[in-house]
Order: C-alpha cells, then sequence, then structure tokens
C-alpha cells in the first residue's frame, strides 16, 4: 500500500517526514515518483492527475492538501471513493489573524491614515466603537465559526449566513434568501467564507453588493470566482464600497494590468489568508486514515451532492 502526495513538493518534504516518524509502516511517496500505481490507496493532492481512476485503480480516498475541493472534478474521483477536505487547526487559526487584520483596518481607518501619511496629514479622525461595526460573514462553516469567535471577543457587533439554520452563542444567524437580505443590510465589513459551488460562483455581485450598506467594505477570502470584479470597481468607484480586501482573485494571479492592482481601496494578496501547514496537516491525515480504517465516517469528508 502507497500514499501518494501531488502538490508544493517543498511541502511534500515536510509531509514525508512526518510519515516516516509517525507511520514508518506506510510507503509515503511524492509525485511525480508514483512507484507501483496499483499500489497506491491513498493520494493527498491540490490539482489532481489526471484520469486518476484509471491510473490508480485501487484508491480508497482522496484528500485535498486545502481547505476547500473546489480544484477537484468529483466526476474523474469514483463514486466509492471519498474526496476529503483538509480540516486541520492551523487554516482557521491563519484566517483569523487575515480577517482580524482587515476588520480592524477598515475599524480604526488605518487605510485612510495611510493616505494622510503619503499626504503628510496629521488628522485625527474619531474612534467608533468595536459594538457599533456591524461585522457580517458568508458562511457559518470551519473558518467562519473560528473568525466570529476572534471578532466577538473585540465586542463587535456578530452575524453570518449560511445554507442552513445554525445556532451559535453571540453571533446573529441568518440563512436562505431572506436571511441574506437581512444579513447583508446590517454588514458594514462583508466577510466571504463560503466554498465555490455552483450555487456561490459569481455571489459577490453587483445585485449582492449593492445591498449592502453605503460604505461598507468586503473581505474576500474565499475563491475568486465567487466576484465580479467589475462590479466590485464600479461600487469602489462610486464610493458605494469604502475598501476591498481581495486574498483570491479570478484568474491568480490577476493580468499585470489589470484595475485591481493599482485601486487605491484595494488591497490584494496572494491567496495567503491562510495556508495548511505539514505538521498539522499529516496528524489530521493520519487520524483520517485510522477512521478508515475503523469503517467511520471521515473528518471534512465531502458531501458530493452539496458540493463542499
Ligand atoms: P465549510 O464547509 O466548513 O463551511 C462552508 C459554509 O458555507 C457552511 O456554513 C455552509 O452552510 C455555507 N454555504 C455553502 N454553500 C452555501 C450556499 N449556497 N448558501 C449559503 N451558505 C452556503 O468550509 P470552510 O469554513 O472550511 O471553508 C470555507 C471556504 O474558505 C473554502 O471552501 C475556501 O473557498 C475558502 N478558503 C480560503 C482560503 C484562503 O487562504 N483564502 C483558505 C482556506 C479556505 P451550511 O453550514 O448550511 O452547510
Amino acid at each position: 500500500m502507497s500514499f501518494l502526495y501531488k502538490a508544493d513538493p517543498v511541502r511534500g518534504a515536510r509531509w514525508a517526514e512526518r510519515f516516516a516518524e509517525q507511520a514508518p509502516d506506510i510507503d509515503f511517496r511524492i509525485w511525480p515518483d508514483i512507484g507501483d500505481a496499483s499500489r497506491v490507496e491513498y493520494l493527498a493532492t491540490w490539482v489532481p492527475p489526471q484520469d486518476m481512476a484509471r491510473q490508480f485503480p485501487n484508491l480508497k480516498a482522496v484528500f485535498s492538501t486545502g481547505a476547500g475541493v473546489d480544484q477537484i472534478d468529483f466526476s474523474q474521483v469514483p463514486a466509492h471513493v471519498p474526496i476529503v477536505r483538509m480540516l486541520e487547526p492551523a487554516i482557521a487559526d491563519h484566517m483569523v489573524e487575515y480577517v482580524v487584520h482587515a476588520v480592524l483596518t477598515v475599524h480604526r481607518e488605518f487605510g485612510e491614515y495611510g493616505v494622510d501619511q503619503r499626504e503628510g496629514r496629521w488628522q485625527v479622525r474619531p474612534n467608533r466603537l468595536a459594538r457599533d461595526i456591524r461585522v457580517g460573514v458568508l458562511g457559518l462553516g470551519q473558518l467562519a465559526r473560528a473568525v466570529l469567535s476572534r471578532l466577538r471577543l473585540f465586542d463587535y457587533s456578530c452575524a453570518g449566513w449560511s445554507r442552513s439554520a445554525h445556532h451559535i452563542e453571540g453571533v446573529a444567524c441568518f440563512s436562505g434568501e431572506a436571511g441574506l437580505e437581512a444579513l447583508l443590510a446590517r454588514s458594514d465589513i462583508l466577510v466571504c467564507l463560503l466554498p465555490l459551488t455552483p450555487q456561490t460562483r459569481g455571489i459577490l455581485g453587483a445585485e449582492l453588493l449593492g445591498r449592502l450598506p453605503a460604505g461598507a467594505s468586503l473581505v474576500q477570502t474565499g475563491r475568486g470566482a465567487h466576484l465580479d470584479q467589475q462590479a466590485l470597481l464600479d461600487l469602489l468607484d462610486t464610493g458605494h464600497l469604502r475598501w476591498a480586501f481581495l486574498d483570491v482573485t479570478e484568474p491568480e494571479p490577476l493580468p499585470p494590468d489589470h484595475p485591481l492592482w493599482r485601486h487605491p481601496r484595494v488591497r490584494i494578496t496572494p491567496h495567503i489568508a491562510s495556508s495548511t501547514n505539514p505538521d498539522t496537516a499529516v496528524t489530521a491525515v493520519l487520524e483520517n486514515l485510522a477512521r478508515l480504517r475503523r469503517g467511520e465516517r471521515l473528518d471534512g469528508e465531502v458531501d458530493r451532492e452539496r458540493g463542499y
């Protein structure tokens, strides 16, 4: 039996070390050194190999090396093979850092102070209380919950929106179309932490963003294809939106002459809001392999119908 890793080779070397320490009986291989393809039972991948069902006829599970699975074509994975997204603590910790930084930057007007500094202006802006800043999160999954629980410690007025109804202490929870309307109307800062599915593709368009209160800001940490970039530019230019933090774009990277790069009210980062830590990822994967051996459902197993 072998475990094949096909993603960033530098991180792969760390995975190999952890496997050697914690599961020396597993033949851990890094793409393209696949060995005997018929022995490959587990695949950890970001972009899966072509024709994987034929190439690896004895696959038992496909692990995404990231929290999202939108880069995997489910139809290429045999129906009996579970697709598993990465649930490990470092991903949530890093996402919390990114979103808290963006929310604090908008709230405390650090962007405006940056402009003041460049223009040699000493200007004091009034401080607003965190509890008067309404933060709305699209998604109430593992990352959104981690973000919301930390934002609550700052006393922000927190809300979230999901497909199914949830109850989270101290967070106004909304679901469904009517719930979306209500969430948008009370979001001074909108954070996108949705998975990319046919239902959420293009969701951050002119219509949705236009329903935010005037002067709202966007923190886009979902997937680039959630956002209509031209709609964002238009709403920033009319002043309806104040700031946009874009960690994900479509395509990645944006072309060098794309207007978002140089827009004064846009902050772009190269999809670094969060990343999988090889050490904690291997622990999570090995725990899942143990679950598989016990015949239990895997942590992070994707529901193919829902698409996440
Ligand atoms: P989860 O699967 O734990 O949560 C997804 C949430 O989105 C759930 O609350 C779900 O609702 C909600 N949702 C899904 N579809 C809809 C819909 N059509 N309408 C309303 N709500 C919906 O995901 P994670 O929290 O682990 O990750 C979320 C996303 O964050 C990833 O898919 C990825 O796109 C992005 N990400 C970005 C990273 C970066 O570095 N920028 C890093 C990691 C992830 P319900 O609870 O009802 O099921």
